[in-house]
C-alpha cells in the first residue's frame, strides 16, 4: 500500500510549504535588530489579516492561551458575563470565565443551530461586562453572526470578545466598523502554520478595561505584551520560529493576490466559501444530512452520520484507506457527525478528492445504497455556478 498523509481538519490544517522553509530557516536569537524587524512585520501584517487598525499583540499558545488572556486581563472576580454556547468551544467560553470566578450566564442552542438575536437581547442588562461568543463553532460547523450581536451591543458598556480561530480567513468580518473589542486568531488555522501561537487584536476601550481588571495573571499579560510589541519585542521568549513561519503565509496570502494582503484575504474567504458550499451540495447529493443546515460556516462542514453508521467508522476507513484525516465529533457528538475542513491551505482540488473518498468509504460501508459519481457531479455543477455567479457578479 502506497498512502499519502492530509490533513481534512479544521486545526492543525494543511501546512504550507513556504511557511515550513521560513521555519527551517528561522536560526536566530529573539533579541537582536533582525528578530525585531520580522516581528514587527508579522505584527502589522496580522492587523491588515485581521482587518482592524487595532493593536495587535502574539502569544505563545495554543488558541485556548488566548482565550484565557481575554478572560483574565477583561474581567475581575465576580463581573457578570454573558457566554454565548452552541457548541465544545462556546462551552470553554463558560469553563474559562468559571475558572476565573466569573458570575456566568448562557445563552445556550443545542449543537448545530445558531442563536437568536432576540434571545440574547432579552439577556442584556447595564451590569453585564462583557460577552463571549465564536465566529465559527468549529464543533458543530454553525456559523455565528458576529455583527447583529455587535449591533446589539452598540451604545452600552459591554464588551464584544469574538473567538475567530476559524473564522478568521473564512468569514468577511467588519471588526472595526462592527466594534469588535477583542478578536481572537490561532496560528494553526487559517494561517497554514503549525499550531503554537495566537493572537489578539484589542480596541481602545478594551485596552482601558485591562487597567482595572483585577484577575491574577503573570505569562499571559497582555498589556505589558503589547508595551513589548511597540518596541518589536515579545515579553518572553516568542515562538521564533512560528512567527518567521507567520511571516511567509502572509506573504503567500497577499501574493495570491498581486501584493495586496487584505484582498489575499477575502480571496483565500472566497475560497472557503466556494469549498464549503461544493462540499454541502455533494453530501447532499449522496444522501447525507448537513449537521447545521440553517447556518452552516465556511471553515468546515459538519455532516451526519448515516443511519447505522458511525462516523468514527468513516473517519477511520478514510485514514487507512486513502490517508485522509478527517475530524470525528467532538464530545458526545464522537460517532454521531464527521467535520471535513476548507480553511486555509485547502482547495477545489482538495475538495473534490475528499467527495470522491468519501463516496468510495460509503460504498463499502453501506454496499448497495451509494450510486459512485453522484456527490462529484454535485460538486462539479456547483463549482461551476458559483464561478459563473461570480464572474457575473464581477463583470455587473
Ligand atoms: C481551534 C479552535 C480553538 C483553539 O483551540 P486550541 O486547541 O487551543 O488551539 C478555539 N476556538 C475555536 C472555534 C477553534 O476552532
Amino acid at each position: 500500500m502506497f498512502r499519502k498523509t492530509r490533513l481534512f481538519t479544521p486545526g492543525p490544517t494543511p501546512l504550507l510549504p513556504a511557511a515550513q522553509f521560513a521555519m527551517a530557516a528561522a536560526d536566530m536569537h529573539h533579541r537582536t535588530p533582525e528578530f525585531r524587524a520580522l516581528y514587527s512585520r508579522v505584527l502589522q501584517q496580522l492587523q491588515t489579516f485581521i482587518g482592524t487598525k487595532n493593536d495587535v499583540v502574539a502569544i505563545a499558545a495554543s488558541g485556548t492561551g488566548a482565550m484565557e488572556a481575554a478572560v483574565s486581563n477583561l474581567t475581575s472576580p465576580g463581573d457578570k458575563v454573558l457566554v454565548l454556547t452552541a457548541g465544545k468551544f462556546g462551552e470553554r467560553w463558560a469553563c474559562l470565565a468559571k475558572a476565573f470566578h466569573c458570575s456566568v450566564e448562557s445563552v445556550t442552542v443545542p449543537y448545530g443551530k445558531t442563536f437568536s438575536i432576540e434571545a440574547i437581547r432579552e439577556r442584556l442588562t447595564p451590569d453585564l461586562r462583557v460577552v463571549f461568543m465564536q465566529a465559527t463553532e468549529t464543533s458543530t460547523g454553525a456559523r455565528h453572526s458576529v455583527s447583529k450581536v455587535a449591533e446589539l451591543l452598540h451604545g452600552t458598556d459591554t464588551l464584544l470578545v469574538v473567538d475567530a480561530i476559524t473564522g478568521l480567513g473564512t468569514t468577511n468580518l467588519d471588526l472595526d466598523g462592527d466594534g469588535i473589542d477583542v478578536t481572537i486568531g490561532g496560528s494553526q488555522k487559517a494561517l497554514m502554520v503549525p499550531p503554537g501561537m495566537a493572537y489578539l487584536a484589542v480596541s481602545d476601550r478594551a485596552w482601558r478595561r485591562m487597567e482595572s481588571s483585577r484577575q491574577p495573571r503573570y505569562y499571559f499579560d497582555l498589556m505589558k505584551e503589547r508595551k513589548s510589541a511597540g518596541k518589536g519585542e515579545s515579553s518572553y521568549t516568542p515562538a521564533v520560529a512560528l512567527v518567521a513561519a507567520l511571516g511567509a503565509a502572509l506573504d503567500y496570502i497577499a501574493a495570491q493576490a498581486n501584493g495586496d494582503l487584505a484582498q489575499g484575504r477575502r480571496n483565500l474567504v472566497a475560497n472557503a466559501e466556494l469549498c464549503a458550499e461544493v462540499t454541502r451540495s455533494a453530501a447532499q447529493a449522496i444522501g447525507l444530512k448537513l449537521f447545521a443546515p440553517s447556518a452552516p460556516a465556511a471553515a468546515v462542514t459538519a455532516i451526519q452520520a448515516p443511519q447505522g453508521i458511525s462516523s468514527t467508522d468513516i473517519v477511520r476507513r478514510f485514514k487507512s484507506q486513502f490517508g485522509g484525516i478527517l475530524s470525528d465529533g467532538q464530545g458526545e457528538m464522537k460517532g454521531q457527525i464527521f467535520r471535513i475542513a476548507h480553511i486555509g491551505y485547502l482547495d477545489f482540488m482538495d475538495t473534490i478528492a475528499i467527495i470522491a473518498g468519501l463516496e468510495q468509504v460509503l460504498h463499502e460501508l453501506m454496499p448497495g445504497s451509494i450510486t459512485l459519481g453522484d456527490g462529484l457531479r454535485a460538486a462539479q455543477q456547483t463549482y461551476q455556478r458559483v464561478v459563473a455567479g461570480r464572474a457575473a457578479g464581477e463583470g455587473r
